[in-house]
């Protein structure tokens, strides 16, 4: 008998995350303690749980200059290396105790530097974090791999410099880059001499697009940037008509099944769709497209890799097959080695989804 779809279940499945924010991430606890330990006295909460509430209703407000407000505060606390270091190693506990066994977790360092850290010293302390909380979720007898992307962010001028890190680090945990901020305006070619260094050094890349702009944005990170993954990448729905033929950019994404890092609960919180029913995913998913489901920001959101899998799998009829459909390409689509990545689908995901399939 397969086990019930439900959210303890889904908990115990082996799940495979790729978009994920390290500054959306923190532990409203965490984010209090660091304030204290940094002097930092912006907060609009002094505890938690009201804190953790604040977080979800400023991103939810469909005020653009509450939800930036939002990342004020995380990153304003994740100005020293120590700091950063504890955020990293509670991501990764968090995102093993929710079953997570492999993720891939962005930031853009170059957000870490305002409090006189060097942005190298910014991206070990990611790495240090990554390593020291997957090698506690291990002992605990829940094993996970993080990989770090590191984001430039579109609207600044720090992308060869980001790029080089990616290069630089790839050997330490850093897996690819990405491009964050703001999309429409800044496009992902913008800076042609990053993307000539990733081509050269064969460095991965997912970028933001398709999630406040639509087609002309998705097809510049495919041509301009060379993007492996879309970073949301769902306004590829705008060529998805109910009836009739696809649009041609659709059509290649779908042929080339270009992986889309869906994250539904954030493009609600944006306005970009009324509900998780209302949402794309599930008639991408159902005509095949290479959908994956994640988190983008578990703090402002409010929301679980466990928790999204099974509010989409409910709101659009989603049965294990199709959960383990998405865990497999999204494991198919990780910047992993093809050993490693056969070693997490032959011993850990398979395995696992057998059990609760029964
Ligand atoms: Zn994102």
């Amino acid at each position: 008998m397969p086990a019930p779809l439900d959210v303890d279940a889904v908990r115990r499945a082996p799940k495979v995350l790729l978009h994920d924010h390290l500054d959306g991430g923190l532990r409203p606890q965490t984010v209090l303690e660091l304030a204290e330990e940094s002097g930092y006295r912006d907060l609009p909460a002094g505890d938690a749980e009201a804190l953790g509430t604040w977080f979800r209703q400023a991103a939810d407000s469909g005020s653009l200059v509450r939800y930036l407000e939002t990342f004020a505060h995380t990153v304003g606390v994740m100005q020293r290396p120590e700091a950063v270091r504890r955020v990293a190693r509670e991501c990764a506990l968090d995102l093993a105790a929710d079953g997570v066994v492999h993720a891939e977790v962005r930031m853009a360092p170059e957000l870490l530097t305002a409090g006189g850290t060097p942005i190298e010293e910014a991206v070990e302390a990611i790495l240090d974090g990554f390593a020291q909380g997957s090698a506690e979720a291990a002992a605990a007898g829940t094993p996970i791999s993080v990989g770090a992307l590191l984001c430039a962010m579109r609207q600044a001028d720090r992308w060869e410099e980001v790029a080089g890190l990616v290069v630089r680090y790839r050997d330490a945990g850093v897996v690819g880059f990405d491009l964050a901020g703001p999309e429409i305006g800044f496009p992902p070619d913008r800076i042609p001499a990053a993307i000539a260094l990733l081509d050269r050094a064969g460095a991965h890349r997912t970028v933001h697009a398709g999630e406040a702009a639509g087609i002309d944005s998705i097809r510049a990170a495919l041509d301009g940037a060379h993007a492996e993954r879309l970073g949301h990448g769902v306004r590829i729905a705008d060529e998805v008509p109910g009836e009739g033929p696809l649009g041609p950019l659709a059509r290649r994404v779908l042929d080339e099944q270009v992986p889309l890092e869906v994250a539904p609960s954030s493009n609600v919180q944006t306005g970009a769709y009324p509900s998780i029913a209302a949402h794309p995913v599930g008639r991408l998913h159902r005509l095949g497209f290479a959908v994956t489901v994640n988190t983008d920001n578990r703090l402002m959101s409010g929301v679980s890799v466990t928790g999204e899998l099974a509010d989409v799998a409910a709101a659009h009829g989603w049965g294990w097959d199709d959960v383990q459909t998405v865990t497999e390409r999204a494991l198919a689509a990780a910047f992993l080695d093809d050993a490693e990545r056969a070693r997490l689908l032959d011993d850990v995901v398979r395995p696992g989804f057998a059990a609760l399939r029964g």
